[in-house]
C-alpha cells in the first residue's frame, strides 16, 4: 500500500516537523518513507493531498465499556458517583451489554483516530472478543479490588488469569496488564497479588492514582503510610502506568523519578469530577514521561483524542502564567509516542517510521467549510491541537490493515450498534 502527497508528521531527535512524504507499507510494517515513491510499487494507492498524515492515537487510559455511562455524573463527586452510581449499575451488567458498549466505544475510538487503547475493566473476555472482531489495537486486564469483601477479589484474580492464559499467543495486537483498581480499593494482600501476578507473567501494572484529595488520607488509613511510598513498596522494579497522578507533590516526584513509571493526563474527566488538574509541565520539565487518556465515557464524556489534546494544552495556561508550559508539538507526542513508551510499545508503535508496525491515521485539513477553522493554515501542529476534531480523521490504519476508509468502518456495522443503542 503507498500513502502519497500527504503532510507527514515526523519525530526528528526531540522535535516535531511536517514533511510532504509517500510512505511504502508492506504488509504491517512501513517499508519505506520517502519523497517520491513510485506508484508502480503498490496494489494500492491512496491520495494524501491536502491531508496529514500521522501516528494513530494512543488513548492510555479508559474503560471502553462505560460507554454505557454517557452522561450519568450530573452533580455527583467522584466517590458519591461510584458509591451511588457506577458501582450499583455495573453489579447488574450482563456480558452482552459489555460487549455492545465495547463495540460503541471501539466505533467511536477508531472514527477520531484512535489506534491502541489502554482498557481497564471486567467481562474483559467480551471487551477481548469486541476488539479481536475490530482488528483494534489494545492492553487490556481485568480489574482487581478488595472494598466490597475477600470473596469478589478471589473471583476477580481468578478471571484475570484466566483472561491471561486464555489469550491468543498469535494475537499480538492484544496484550496485557495486572491492574489493580487504585491504592485506596484495594487492601494489602490485593496489591500482593498484583505485584506477584506482574513478575510471573512479566506484565506492566496499570493503576488509578493520585486522581483526587480524599486518596491522600484514604490510602494512609488504609495502608499506614503515602500513596507513593505503598506504590513503591509494591511496584518499583515493574513498569507501572499511573492513571490521573494529579496529587503529585515535589517528594511524590523525586520517588516516582526512581521508579520505572509515568503518569496517563486525563484533563476532561479530571475537570468533569472536579478533581482540579495535573502540572504535567512539571512532571515532563523533571522527566517523568506523561501520556494522554480520556478515562471512561461516564466521567470524560467521550473518547475522541483531539478533544484530550486540546484541554490539556489549554489547561495548562491554567496554572501556568509565562511561555514555560508544553507546547503543541509536545501535546502531540503525548497522545502519540510518550503513549507507545508509556505501554512498553514503543519499539512497535507510537511514531511514523521504518520498521515500525503501520498504525496511522490520515486527517483532513483541505480548504472547506467544514475545515473554516484550520483558515489559513499557517501552522499544521498548532490546527491539529487546537482546532481539528476526532470527525476530521478520514482513514484510519492498524497493524497495516485500513480499519476506516473515507469514514467507512470495515470490520464494525455501525448502523447495527447504534439501532441497538437507540432502541
Ligand atoms: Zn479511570
Amino acid at each position: 500500500m503507498l500513502i502519497k502527497n500527504g503532510n507527514v508528521i515526523i519525530f526528528e531527535n526531540d522535535d516535531v516537523v511536517v514533511k510532504k512524504l509517500d510512505i511504502k507499507i508492506k504488509g504491517e510494517f512501513i517499508d519505506k518513507i520517502a519523497e517520491n515513491i513510485e506508484q508502480e510499487e503498490a496494489e494500492k494507492v491512496i491520495d494524501a493531498s491536502n491531508k496529514v498524515v500521522m501516528p494513530g492515537l494512543i488513548n492510555t487510559h479508559a474503560h471502553i465499556a462505560m460507554s454505557i455511562f454517557r452522561g450519568t455524573f450530573e452533580g455527583c463527586d467522584l466517590y458519591t458517583w461510584l458509591n451511588k452510581k457506577i458501582w450499583p449499575i455495573e453489579a447488574k451488567l450482563t456480558e452482552e451489554q459489555v460487549y455492545d458498549a465495547s463495540m460503541l466505544s471501539i466505533a467511536e475510538m477508531i472514527s477520531t483516530g484512535t489506534t491502541c487503547v489502554n482498557d481497564h475493566y471486567f467481562f474483559s473476555e467480551k471487551i477481548r472478543d469486541a476488539l479481536t472482531k475490530s482488528n483494534m489495537r489494545a492492553v487490556i486486564t481485568r480489574v482487581l479490588m478488595d472494598n466490597d469483601g475477600e470473596e469478589a477479589s478471589n473471583s476477580r484474580v481468578n478471571e484475570f488469569i484466566h483472561l491471561y492464559e486464555t489469550r491468543d499467543v498469535n494475537n499480538e495486537l492484544i496484550t496485557y496488564t495486572v491492574s489493580p483498581h487504585g491504592l485506596y480499593t484495594c487492601s494489602d494482600k490485593v496489591l500482593e497479588i498484583a505485584r506477584r501476578l506482574a513478575i510471573k507473567y512479566d506484565l506492566p501494572i496499570h493503576v488509578h492514582f493520585l486522581e483526587s484529595v480524599s486518596e491522600i488520607e484514604d490510602i494512609k488509613r488504609l495502608h499506614g503510610n503515602t500513596a507513593t511510598q505503598v506504590l513503591k513498596k509494591y511496584f518499583d522494579g515493574i513498569h507501572t502506568i499511573l492513571a490521573h497522578g494529579v496529587k503529585l507533590n515535589d517528594e511524590d516526584i523525586e520517588i516516582l523519578k526512581t521508579m520505572d513509571c509515568g503518569i496517563v493526563h486525563n484533563p476532561i474527566s479530571n475537570f468533569r469530577l472536579g478533581c482540579k488538574i495535573a502540572d504535567v509541565t512539571k512532571y515532563i520539565r523533571k522527566g517523568i514521561n506523561v501520556a494522554l487518556g480520556t478515562d471512561g465515557q461516564g466521567s470524560g464524556n467521550n473518547l475522541d483524542m483531539f478533544e484530550t489534546m486540546k484541554i490539556a494544552a489549554l489547561a495548562q495556561g491554567g496554572i501556568h502564567e509565562n511561555e514555560e508550559r508544553i507546547d503543541s508539538k509536545e501535546i502531540i507526542k503525548m497522545a502519540t509516542i510518550n503513549g507507545a513508551k508509556l505501554l512498553g510499545l514503543e519499539n512497535k508503535i507510537g511514531s511514523i517510521e521504518v520498521g515500525k508496525k503501520a498504525d496511522i491515521i490520515i486527517v483532513d485539513i483541505s480548504p472547506k467549510l467544514e475545515n473554516i477553522k484550520m483558515i489559513p493554515n499557517n501552522d499544521i501542529i498548532s490546527n491539529l491541537v487546537y482546532n481539528t476534531e476526532g470527525k476530521n480523521v478520514d482513514t484510519s490504519l492498524i497493524n497495516g490493515n485500513i480499519v476506516m476508509e473515507n469514514r467507512n468502518m470495515k470490520f464494525i456495522d455501525i448502523e447495527k450498534i447504534i439501532s441497538k443503542f437507540a432502541k
